[in-house]
C-alpha cells in the first residue's frame, strides 16, 4: 500500500539487551525486517535517534550548554547512521548512510537529491544528525523529513505495540487504541508516543503514522501492506 516509507528507529532499539551503543545482533533482526520491504519494491527511508548515546535535554546542565548537548545528541545519531548501514550492508540490504550536518570525514552529506538518488537505486537511506538543528527530537526531524522526501508514512516502531489509554507496562487494564486522530494525539495528555512538534507536522501534511512493535516478526511489512497493526494516527 505504501511506496515510500519512513521508518524512525530510537537508539534504545538500536541499543536492544545492552548497556549502551549499538546491539549487532538486534540491528540485523532489525534488517531481516527491512529486506523483504525491498523486494516488494518499497522504498525506505530510515530516521535513527540517539538516546543510547545522548538526548540533549537529558546532557544539558552542569555547565553543558543546551546547544552543545543537542549537538551532541545529533552526533550520537550519526554514530548509529553509520553503523546501522554497515551492518545492513553486511546483512545484503544495500543501504547508504547521509547526515543532515556535513561530517565529510565520517558519512555523505545529505541532500534530497543524493537521496533521491539512492532511494532509486533500491538503497536503504539512514539518515543522521536529524534535520541537522538543536531543539528538536529525531521524531520531530523524522517528520520533517518525511514531509520533505514525500514518505506516504511514517512508522514509529516501539517497545509496546501501539498507542494505549495508559501504560501497559504498568497498568494491565490499559487499553491500545487502532486509531487516534491528530487531534486526539495532540489534545490528550496521557498520549505521549510522540512529541506535539511531529504530531503538528504531521497534521499539517496529514502524514499517516503508525505506532507498532519492533519486536514483532513482520510487524514493518504488514503496516507498510495497510494491514491494521499497532495505532494508526490520521485525521
Ligand atoms: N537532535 C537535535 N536535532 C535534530 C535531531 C536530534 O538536536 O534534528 C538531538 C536532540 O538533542 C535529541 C538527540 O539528538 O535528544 C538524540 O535524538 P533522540 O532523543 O530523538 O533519540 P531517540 O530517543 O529516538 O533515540
Amino acid at each position: 500500500m505504501y511506496k515510500r516509507i519512513l521508518l524512525k528507529l530510537s537508539g534504545e532499539q538500536l541499543q536492544g539487551n545492552l548497556q549502551g551503543g549499538v546491539d549487532a545482533e538486534r540491528v540485523k533482526w532489525i534488517a531481516d525486517q527491512i529486506r523483504p520491504l525491498l523486494t516488494s519494491g518499497t522504498q525506505v527511508v530510515v530516521m535513527v535517534g540517539g538516546g543510547n548515546y545522548a538526548r540533549g535535554a537529558q546532557l544539558a546542565g552542569h555547565g553543558i550548554g543546551e546547544v552543545t548537548a543537542h549537538n551532541a545528541g545529533m552526533l550520537a545519531t550519526i554514530m548509529n547512521a553509520i553503523v546501522v548501514s554497515d551492518i545492513f550492508n553486511a546483512m545484503r540490504v544495500p543501504t547508504v548512510a547521509l547526515s543532515s550536518v556535513p561530517v565529510d570525514q565520517f558519512i555523505d552529506h545529505y541532500t534530497y537529491r543524493r537521496a533521491e538518488h539512492h532511494l532509486a537505486k533500491g538503497r536503504v537511506v539512514i539518515v543522521g544528525s536529524g534535520i541537522g538543528r538543536p531543539f528538536l527530537t529525531t521524531d520531530t526531524a523524522a517528520l520533517s523529513l518525511a514531509l520533505e522526501m514525500k514518505c506516504d508514512v511514517v512508522i514509529k516502531t516501539t517497545k509496546v505495540d501501539g498507542v494505549y489509554n495508559a501504560d501497559p507496562v504498568k497498568d494491565p487494564t490499559a487499553r491500545k487504541f487502532d486509531h487516534v486522530s491528530y487531534q486526539e494525539a495532540l489534545s490528550n495528555p496521557n498520549i505521549a508516543v510522540m512529541d506535539k512538534a511531529a504530531i503538528g507536522l504531521a497534521m499539517e501534511d496529514k502524514k499517516p503514522v503508525i505506532i507498532c512493535a519492533l519486536l514483532t516478526d513482520g510487524n514493518i511489512a504488514r503496516a507498510v501492506a495497510g494491514e491494521q497493526v499497532g495505532t494508526l494516527i490520521s485525521l
